[in-house]
């Protein structure tokens, strides 16, 4: 079987990028640095991993669970630790990294208990004879994952893969090498056999190599919209099913009916947590003309309340962005969303103090020709849009490159439904932004990609659905 380093040029010193490092937003301090793989190292885990393969797709759901299972009570045992390496690496404000560190365990938990069930045969009815469907893993898969929810990512592929009987190498964000670490020890703590979680310090470069690889049998990535581009054509060229969860530029439609204040608790939420950087998050706010004086007056004064400050600090509102370069990228966004005649509400500057932090900014009058009405703003920039009616609301709503959520506030639940109905996205919420569950699928259409993660959707993505078919028949003359 050719191999990763027998098939391509070998440099003789470790590949020098991206740097993998731990940088703290709060302060600017650089925490860690790694090396990437050698591309011998790296075909070393690739074999480590293909070998863990072939015992681990015999293993039975229960000893698959022993050890999923065994992962979640240590994260839950040890969430605070887990969340302190995310505050201090992305900046995540402290309480919600405790959250997140949480739901990843609630993740591993539900596949450890739900896999067998999901992936059980399923009886057909054919005309004659008898036929199931059953599935199987299919080998290992290689994930690309992104720094803004650094372990909830990670379950969120963990959980469903690893429980079907494939095997996993993931390649996480550069700027989030110390989680992407605890993750991998925290499989080896549970008893992961050798190559069953593998996390891989490699550059884009060796990232193509990985996929090229014929080990390597299905590709994930969650991410931006061109590392989606670049990801799902290799994976393509090499016929290798693959699924994206990119960005998103999710609408917050406010209708004349709706309670206002609860609509604006939840559009400060859906636009804040997580300092904006969620691909989920509300970022284009449509409020019908009836309410929409009253809506923005109360959502910016809710925004303005924020106080920046010590990510670690329970008592902090507004954290950091997760890097520098991320600050600029959103600066740098909002000054051409203005040349292009964009009004600055409120907000539109970096905060005069150490670290990487935002003003809340919101932009209206946002023309379809001004580049900001097609583009994903990842931070604390809300786009607000004033529309005639529900008809005008949803229009606005489905003139999106992106199709991954939404939501719709309304005090009449059927017309909530009708309203969902009418976007083209993969998720709509009626009254809550309450985006993700360990039992519910996620992911979008559009350029926000394709697949469903979670759920009983998440775990079919990669295992082979077999037909057997049995009937007493001689082949036609
Ligand atoms: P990004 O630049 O695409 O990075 C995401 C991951 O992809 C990182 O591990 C990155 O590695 C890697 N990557 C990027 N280009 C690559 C390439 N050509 N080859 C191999 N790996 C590559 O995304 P980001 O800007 O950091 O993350 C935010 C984006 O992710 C937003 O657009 C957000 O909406 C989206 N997102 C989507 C979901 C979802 O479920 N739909 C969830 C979270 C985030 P390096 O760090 O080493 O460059």
């Amino acid at each position: 079987m050719p191999t990763l380093a027998a098939s391509h040029p070998r440099p003789s010193k470790a590949v020098p990028a991206p740097a993998y490092r731990s940088l703290n937003p709060y302060d600017g301090k650089v925490l860690k640095s790694f090396e990437t793989l050698t591309n011998d190292a790296l075909e070393k885990k690739i074999s480590a991993a293909s070998l863990c393969y072939e015992t681990w797709k015999h293993t039975t759901y229960k000893e698959r669970a022993s050890i999923i299972e065994r992962a979640a009570v240590i994260l839950h045992k040890k969430a605070s630790e887990f969340a302190h390496i995310m505050t201090l690496e992305m900046g995540k404000r402290v309480a919600e990294a405790r959250g997140e560190v949480e739901f990843s365990a609630d993740i591993l938990s539900y596949y450890a208990k739900n896999a067998e069930r999901f992936l059980a045969p399923v009886k057909l009815s054919p005309t004659i004879g008898t036929a199931h469907m059953e599935s199987s893993p299919i080998g290992v898969i290689f994930a690309v994952e992104p720094w803004n929810f650094p372990y909830y990512q990670l379950a969120r592929v963990a959980g469903p893969h690893l429980m079907a009987g494939n095997v996993l190498m993931v390649k996480h964000a550069g700027c989030v090498p110390q989680c992407g670490i605890a993750f991998e020890k925290l499989l080896i703590e549970a008893g992961a056999p050798v190559g069953l979680y593998t996390n891989l310090l490699i550059s884009h470069l060796q990232s193509d190599q990985v996929i090229d690889d014929p080990r390597i049998k299905g590709v994930a990535l969650t991410g931006s919209v061109a590392a989606g581009r670049s990801i799902a054509a290799r994976a393509g060229i090499n016929l290798k099913v693959s699924s994206m969860e990119l960005g998103g530029s999710d609408a917050f439609i406010v209708l004349e009916d709706a309670d206002l204040e609860h609509a604006v608790k939840w559009a400060v939420w859906g636009r804040m947590y997580n300092t904006g950087q969620t691909c989920c998050a509300a970022k284009r706010f449509i409020v019908v003309e009836p309410v929409a004086d009253r809506f923005l007056k109360k959502f910016t004064e809710a925004l303005s309340a924020l106080r920046p400050g010590d990510p670690l600090d329970e008592k902090t509102t507004l954290g950091p962005l997760s890097s520098e370069p991320a600050l600029q990228d959103l600066l740098k966004q909002v000054g051409v969303a203005v040349a292009n005649g964009a009004k600055v509400l409120i907000g539109g500057k970096r905060i005069d103090r150490p670290g990487s932090f935002m003003e809340p900014t919101v932009l209206t009058e946002i023309a379809p020709k001004n580049p900001a009405f097609r583009d994903e703003f990842f931070g604390p920039v809300a786009m607000f849009f004033r529309v005639k009616n529900e008809d005008e609301a949803i229009a606005l709503a489905n003139d999106s490159d992106f199709g991954l959520g939404g939501s719709v506030f309304t005090k009449d639940e059927a017309r909530g439904k009708r309203v969902a109905s009418r976007v083209d996205t993969g998720m709509m919420f009626i009254n809550n932004l309450s985006w993700s569950d360990a039992e519910l699928p996620f992911g979008g259409i559009k350029d926000s990609g394709y697949g469903r993660e979670l759920g009983d959707m998440g775990i079919q993505q990669f295992v082979n659905k077999k037909l057997v078919r049995s009937v007493s028949l001689e082949p036609p003359v």
